[in-house]
């Protein structure tokens, strides 16, 4: 079966989860390449195009293939300040996402099925997602993974232990599991430490 894909687009999307049939149903529609995704434009519609396509595997696409201005990715630059005085107010207004829902940190409005990590709130105009800081790498962004080296963000509140852990020597993808499953006491060890550290 052949596409008009290149073979490095067609091993991308594959890894992102579509079959060779979604391939050539794509094909089929006259999208022949990484660019033909900015016509489609959102989630929705590629669902509405590929309707057994799984939803995560559609918007892990169109992460890719969309330009990053399109999903409204922030600036860092203009972000970084705010980060740090914006952190206490996005931590009163942490909701515990559901697997399949995103709700506003700050106006805790459900946004849509197409939804994309960065978006604006459809309600109140701001970034849905809290904007975490990467306890790896130093990178601030919206959603639960650094964009730059894949880390799975921790809480801000906890960003402190998890640069400790860092330091210690503790592997990236091991820092958030182990925090999670430290009990009250632990944490509670750990912080004394990163307060002698910060002496
Ligand atoms: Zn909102
Ligand atoms: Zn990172």
């Amino acid at each position: 079966m052949t596409t008009p894909f290149t073979a490095l687009e067609r091993n991308i999307l594959k890894a992102k989860g579509l079959s060779e049939q979604h391939l050539a149903a794509l094909a089929d529609l006259g999208v022949s390449g990484r660019a033909d995704f900015a016509s489609i434009g959102s989630c929705e519609t590629l669902l509405e195009l590929l309707p057994d396509l799984n939803t995560e595997v559609a918007a892990r696409v169109l992460n890719w293939a969309l330009p990053s201005a399109a999903l409204g990715e922030p600036v860092p630059s203009a972000l970084s300040g705010e980060t740090q005085a914006g952190a206490a107010m996005f931590l009163q207004g942490l909701v515990v996402n559901s697997s399949d829902s995103t709700y506003c940190v700050h106006c805790q409005a459900k946004q849509p099925k197409d939804y994309s990590v960065g978006d604006l709130c459809l309600n109140c105009g701001l970034q849905a997602e809290p904007i975490e800081t990467c306890y790896w790498c130093g990178t601030s962004g919206p959603g639960r993974f650094c964009r730059t080296c894949g880390a799975a963000f921790v809480i801000t509140a906890e960003l402190p232990l998890a640069l400790l852990l860092r330091r210690e020597g503790v592997a990236k993808d091991d820092i958030p599991a182990k925090i999670r499953a430290m009990g009250e006491a632990e944490k509670q060890v750990l912080w004394g430490r990163v307060r002698r550290s910060r002496r």
